[in-house]
């Protein structure tokens, strides 16, 4: 079965002050048996030029296996339609990073454009903010496609967040840094169908994160869906 690891960061990070390589993201891909990686900016080194995108979108021509992410910036601009991204990375847009959600950003008027526009594009967009501004959010939007990492874990608990979003068809969850147990129930919880595995490096490595849903208690179908199916599902094929 393919594997795709739909959870890592590429390049340099101004406030962790390191890099990201391509060639660590390789060798962890080949220690570890992962076909596909998806990759976006640091988010402190998105904020401050965003040609990173440029780079992250080159690399993804370059090499097959980089499937490249558009980090979306403050000013709320959708993913370029005619560039080659996958997908799109919402962080925590002018809050605080990994911390709190800015509500004012619910009031802004570019926001009903900004919605508009990502679903007539139909991509998958890695959205992590506070579950009460991510309820918010997915309220507004239709069949908009949102992946929310780590089942939930920085913007609150992962349960509410399962519970919360239960019935929307469109809102995906990775496993990044979550612990098994939690992984089961939220199978348990949403089904199989919605459920994407990744890594989250630097904060994680492919082969811990990996080796985690490999040894869950379920069938091969099940992991199949986590591993790379549930992911290639939400792309447009070009
Ligand atoms: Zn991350």
């Amino acid at each position: 079965m393919e594997i795709i690891d739909s959870h890592t960061h590429w390049g340099p990070s101004i406030t962790l002050g390191t890099e990201v390589t391509t060639e660590e993201l390789l060798h962890q891909a080949e220690l570890s048996g992962v076909e596909r990686i998806v990759i976006f900016p640091f988010p402190s080194t998105a904020i401050d030029d965003e040609r990173i995108n440029d780079k992250v979108l080159e690399l993804g021509k370059k090499n097959g296996k980089f499937i490249p992410y558009y980090y979306i910036p403050e000013e709320l601009r959708p993913i370029p339609v005619e560039k080659n991204f996958y997908g799109g990375k919402w962080h925590w847009v002018r809050g605080v990073q990994d911390c709190s959600s800015n509500y004012q950003v619910l009031d802004d008027p570019h926001l009903d454009l900004f919605i508009e526009a990502s679903e007539a594009i139909d991509l998958p967009i890695v959205f992590e903010e506070e579950l009460a501004f991510t309820e918010a959010f997915v309220k507004r939007t239709k069949g908009l496609k949102i992946i929310i990492p780590h089942l939930g874990m920085l913007g609150g608990n992962p349960f509410d967040f399962l519970k919360t979003f239960k019935q929307r068809e469109n809102v995906y969850f990775d496993t990044a840094l979550s612990s098994p147990e939690t992984i089961m129930r939220s199978i348990g919880t949403i089904g199989k169908e919605r459920i994407l595995f990744g890594s989250d490096i630097p904060f994680g490595t492919m082969k811990r994160e990996l080796e985690k849903i490999l040894s869950l208690p379920i069938g091969d179908d099940e992991k199949e869906c986590i591993l790379s199916k549930n992911l290639t599902r939400l792309f447009i094929l070009r």
